[in-house]
């Protein structure tokens, strides 16, 4: 059974899947397994971006979103008689019997079908099935240059399905498209000395949360630091520099923050 590994941390939002599902599918009839996608009004693979902290301290998260070629699909549930899996895995909306269907639209919890128009037909991501009939791989994941992308064998993904366990996945469809190091928070400042109007360097930043776990980490040469992926939740940081009084801050983080600057003062 194939199956998408898709690591976000190698993801840096280039756009080379969406253009490649794109150019693979639109004015291209690739049936039994799809008609045409139009050239607006659908993504069968969209980009989607969240932009996380605040100017200057800014990262955006980068998640390429398609059908999840679930195992246990709301689609085939709703119009078994037009909607199959096929033996390799993906799920197939048949575009001849699925014809007038708009209401299958509204079934997937991933909003990964849409609905054309001019043709009468409910479409999707085929996980280019008629590419992997050739023994080729999917566009999206040829046209991905830094490897955020993969598919083949689930079995030669086990470790890395078994990591992604329940990222994203919003019921329970068991989704054999696989998620890896999803955005979490981050948390960052940076810590200064208002007296010589400099940065300090190696000052260090300990935060706490409330099952008293630490983590702790060191300003750099900007005098910035940075915490990355840590939870929502609240938190007691402590910032420490030699020859400077602590600050003790509690902190409630809800969405990644850039909690500005820190004078240190003398001791
Ligand atoms: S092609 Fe790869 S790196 Fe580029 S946006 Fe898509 S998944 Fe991310
Ligand atoms: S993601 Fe949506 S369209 Fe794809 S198999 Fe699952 S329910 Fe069906």
């Amino acid at each position: 059974m194939k199956t998408f590994i898709v690591d976000l941390d190698k993801c840096n939002g280039c756009y080379g899947c969406q253009l490649a599902c794109k150019d693979e599918t639109v004015g291209n009839d690739w049936m039994p397994y799809s008609k045409p996608q139009p050239k607006t009004g659908q993504f069968w693979l969209r980009m989607t971006e969240k932009v996380h902290g605040t100017v200057p301290k800014v990262r955006v998260e980068y998640r390429p979103e398609m059908c999840r070629h679930c195992d246990n699909a709301p689609c085939i549930a709703a119009a078994p008689d037009s909607v199959y899996k096929r033996d390799d895995g993906l799920v197939i909306i048949d575009p001849e019997k699925a014809a007038g269907n708009k209401a299958l639209v509204d079934v997937c919890p991933y909003n990964a079908i849409y609905w054309n128009e001019d043709l009468n037909i409910p479409q999707k991501c085929t996980g280019c099935a008629h590419l992997v009939d050739e023994g080729k791989l999917p566009h999206c994941v040829e046209a991905c240059a830094t490897g955020a992308l993969r598919f083949g064998e689930e079995e030669d993904f086990a470790a890395e399905i078994a990591e992604s366990e329940g990222n994203y996945v919003i019921g329970e469809e068991k989704p054999r498209v696989h998620y890896l190091h999803p955005f979490k928070l981050f948390l960052a400042g940076e810590v200064w000395d208002p007296d010589a109007d400099l940065i300090i360097e190696g000052a260090s930043i300990t935060i706490e949360d409330e099952n008293g776990s630490k983590q702790e980490t060191q300003t750099d040469g900007f005098g910035d630091f940075w915490f990355w992926h840590i939870g929502a939740g609240r938190y007691i940081m402590t910032i420490e520099a030699d020859g400077f009084k602590t600050i003790t801050r509690e902190i409630d983080l809800q969405e990644s923050t850039n909690l500005d600057d820190f004078p240190m003062e003398k001791m």
